[in-house]
């Protein structure tokens, strides 16, 4: 057991204690023998009401069973900012033999560093035991050139599972034996103070894991919070490291920063931070192109999009997500590849395999080929007479093409001729499409109030 030191505080006296807090324990990167400030249960507002059951049985039936039992991570800082917790991860001194011991319901996963994952019905609880953050960084076998972790599996204490730990915020710990929260790194007070540190040093963090610049600039989006100084200080001059980051990590990455409901806000902070290059770097050139604002301004209707979406439960795809990215790198290249003689379908159609096949985050194909499909169909739009405009009207992707035509009507991108000859011609009986794209059908008239409402997707909402 770690020595509870009697550091504990009141946060009624918190004001008066801040000043000396701040002190040692934003010395994030001394690693204190001090033990934990311990903040007692009638100091904090977290209540086992809005733990989840299964969480809570897996706490006490380690805690019954003679182990340290914890809540740790985005669980116990979302609860102090009275949010509603994403998932309950759970640390414990015992061992994962011991933890599969203790639950029958349990599965051990992964190979370098095992952890628990324990059932109940649809739910799964994580456990993980304790862990050092393995060897010093002057230990090659654990570290890449770059300083990078490569090994990271060794067992350890509660007091040394919180230094391996990304941001204050995310190391604080709430013990099941007395639901208190015990605090190594000042995580407390910067939850209050909404800020986003760093544990230790924040060149050497960087170096260890290059994702953390992401993660902190997705927290920052996520929870509104703002970067400490010194963890803002080195992320423009080492993102660079993110280069050699596995495509499938910054995949993973990339859809927590815009699939979470924070896109626009994720957009805003990449791009503050210069982060936005390192995922989406053909993006980030023509946003440095005089066409930057009205880019900027399309690419964040369609996150807004995306994020009015998430709030209202309905399905989101990354089919959507890298449209809305690549469409103006992809026009630009298309643009291009006419100039060269190119015919203005296929460039299209070049100019997307060229992009996507450039990209540096993983692109799976079962969302990269409906993507260039869309992007082709834009063209198409501008086809009005004949078979191929029936066709298009066929076309399992018509739906979503149409949005994205929306989408970039909003961006000033489309005459307001074309989108309301593909609204009208939705809302017209078969035969009355046909004499549409015969050419005999329009006429100059207009549909009132707007387009018709139907099975809807990602771009709809925000653009109509
Ligand atoms: P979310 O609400 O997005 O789940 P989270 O803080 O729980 O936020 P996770 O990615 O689920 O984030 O990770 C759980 C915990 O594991 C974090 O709170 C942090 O303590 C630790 N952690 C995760 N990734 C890293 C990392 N790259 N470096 C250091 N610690 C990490
Ligand atoms: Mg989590």
């Amino acid at each position: 057991m770690p020595r509870r030191s009697g550091r504990c505080y009141d946060t009624g006296l918190s004001d008066t204690l801040k000043p000396q807090h701040g002190s040692f324990l934003h010395d994030t990167d001394h690693k204190s023998r001090l033990g934990p400030v311990i903040v007692s249960r009638s100091d904090h507002n977290i209540s086992r009401a809005n733990i989840s059951q299964s969480a809570l049985k897996v706490l006490y039936r380690l805690k019954d069973a003679g182990y340290q039992a914890f809540i740790v991570g985005g669980g116990v800082r979302d609860l102090l900012l009275e949010r509603q917790p994403k998932d309950f991860d759970i640390a414990t001194n015992a061992d994962p033999d011991q933890i599969q011991d203790v639950f029958r319901n349990s599965r051990l996963i992964g190979r370098r560093f095992r952890l628990a994952h324990v059932r109940f019905g649809r739910e799964i609880v994580e456990v993980a035991t304790f862990r050092a953050s393995g060897a010093e960084p002057d230990d090659e076998r654990s570290h890449s050139d770059s300083g990078r972790i490569l090994r990271d599996n060794v067992y350890g204490t509660i007091d040394e599972d919180v230094w391996r730990r990304d941001f204050t915020v995310n190391a604080l710990y709430y013990n099941i034996a007395d639901f208190s929260i015990w605090d190594y790194v000042g995580g407390f007070a910067d939850v209050r103070s909404r800020t986003l540190r760093l544990i230790g040093d924040p060149v050497t963090r960087y170096h260890e894991d290059p994702v953390r610049m992401l993660r902190a600039a997705r927290f920052a989006a996520k929870l509104d919070f703002t970067l400490a100084p010194e963890t803002a200080a080195p992320v423009k001059e080492l993102g660079g490291l993110l280069k050699d980051v596995p495509p499938a990590r910054l995949f993973d990455e990339l859809l927590k920063l815009f699939h979470s409901g924070h896109a626009a806000r994720s957009f805003d902070v990449l791009r503050d931070y210069d982060l936005l290059r390192y995922l989406f770097r053909d993006t980030q050139a023509v946003l440095e192109t005089p066409d930057a604002e009205k880019i900027a301004g399309f690419i964040r209707r369609g996150l807004e999009n995306t994020d009015a979406r998430i709030r209202e439960d309905k399905p989101v795809t990354p089919t959507f997500l890298y449209a809305v990215f690549l469409w103006f790198p992809i026009k630009a290249l298309a643009e291009k590849l006419e100039r060269e003689g190119w015919h203005s379908g296929q460039a299209m159609l070049e100019a997307s395999q060229r992009i996507v096949a450039s990209q540096q985050t993983a692109f799976p194909r079962r969302f990269s080929s409906p993507m260039k499909e869309l992007l082709a169909m834009q063209w198409r739009f501008t086809q009005r007479q004949g078979a191929r405009a029936a066709r298009m009207l066929q076309h399992k992707r018509f739906r979503a093409a149409y949005d994205f035509l929306l989408l970039r009507a909003s961006a000033g991108e489309v005459d307001q001729e074309t989108v309301a000859w593909w609204t009208d011609i939705q809302a017209l009986p078969p035969e009355e499409q046909g004499k549409m794209v015969g050419g005999k059908g329009r006429s100059g008239r207009r549909r009132r109030g707007g387009r018709r409402r139907g099975a809807q997707s990602e771009i709809t909402d925000v653009v109509s």
